[in-house]
């Protein structure tokens, strides 16, 4: 079959490549690389793993999945310990981080396959032969004899007709959003720790990027905002943001952040999931359409590969 994947994130990828030695696949990413919200923005000489920071893998199918990435040095191990602010709790379970950036694994699961990198696709259209795709550059794609999209939940509605079969489950799934602010020096600052966690709002989240493993780039600093606080200042004056953000994570971090020479903020309107699916994925097999991603049965890095497995076993 020919099938269109809307998504090179995680999911998107493990489903490319679950199913390409059987159908024709092609990939569709609006970002101008994989990864997704496991990505690495690179500011000559900083790079930053502005989304997923680390991740666990709680089950043997994610383990094994990992194995030949470990082999390879691509996912090491990453932090040891995280300092705990507030009322923040992290699990006891092992941690990875993807090298030489969070993208990593991204990267090398796309080695070989077709992905059309910079290609938003804004419209489906059904005709007698199957899906054709309406990018936002003008150009159609297909026809397609199924189309998946692993966009997170709310632009995966915007984008699936009516029809869908699953369209009321997925309009229950919530997201939220998160600002990640990325901090370059001139030189290291003296922190205690690599990672912090926060329970106290605005920050939840401060890591030395520059001490993930495989990164020899200089030293960096990226904070997170909490979920909650960046719902409800999503539409805020971003410059406002990051002054907020610097002030309460120098506070926290109990250094001046704003010694930094790189300051850029990012603004994620689909970080988290608030409201999760609750199954591993959606199929329409009438019409041919599916979904998966994270927001299916969580909202972490695991939960993507596990709804993208999940999918491909159906297919
Ligand atoms: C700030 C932040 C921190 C996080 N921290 C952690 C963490 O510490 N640990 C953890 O386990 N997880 C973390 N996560 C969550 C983790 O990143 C996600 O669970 C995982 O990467 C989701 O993968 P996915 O493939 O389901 O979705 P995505 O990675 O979002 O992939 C979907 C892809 O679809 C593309 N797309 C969307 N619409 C279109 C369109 N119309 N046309 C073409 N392409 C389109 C997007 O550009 C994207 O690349 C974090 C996420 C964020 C944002």
């Amino acid at each position: 079959m020919n099938i269109a994947i809307i998504g090179a994130g995680l999911a998107g990828l493990t489903l490319a490549r679950r199913l390409s030695d059987s159908h024709s696949i092609t990939v569709f990413e609006k970002a101008r690389g994989p990864g997704g919200r496991m990505s690495t923005r690179r500011a000559t000489p900083f790079a930053f793993d502005h989304g997923a920071q680390y991740f666990t893998a709680e089950t043997e199918a994610f383990r094994t999945f990992l194995e030949p990435f470990l082999k390879a040095g691509t996912v090491a191990a990453w932090p040891d310990t995280i300092h705990l602010e507030g009322d923040a709790k992290v699990s006891g379970k092992a941690k990875f981080a993807a090298t030489p950036g969070m993208n990593g694994i991204c990267k090398s699961l796309a080695n070989g396959l077709d992905v059309r990198a910079g290609c938003k696709i804004e419209a489906l259209e059904r005709g007698a032969e199957g899906w054709r795709l309406q990018a936002a550059s003008g150009d159609t794609y297909g026809p397609f004899d199924w189309v998946i999209s692993t966009a997170p939940a709310p632009q995966t509605e915007a984008l699936f007709p009516e029809r869908f079969g699953g369209m009321e489950r997925l309009s229950r799934v919530e997201m939220q959003g998160c600002f990640a602010l990325m901090l370059g020096f001139d030189a290291p600052l003296e922190l205690a720790w690599s990672a912090l966690k926060s329970g106290l709002p605005p920050v939840g989240w401060i890591a030395i990027n520059s001490s993930k493993p495989g990164r020899p780039d200089p030293f960096s600093v990226l904070v997170q905002s909490s979920n909650a606080w960046a719902e409800q200042h999503l539409e805020d004056d971003p410059e406002a943001v990051k002054v907020m953000l610097l002030k309460a994570a120098s506070d926290l971090a109990g250094i001046d952040l704003s010694a930094a020479s790189h300051q850029v903020l990012h603004r994620w309107r689909y970080a988290a999931t608030a409201t999760a699916l609750g199954e591993p994925f959606l199929m329409d097999r009438e019409i041919h359409l599916a979904a998966c991603g994270d927001w299916c049965l969580g909202s972490k890095v695991e939960a993507a590969f596990l709804s993208a497995d999940a999918l491909a076993d159906a297919i």
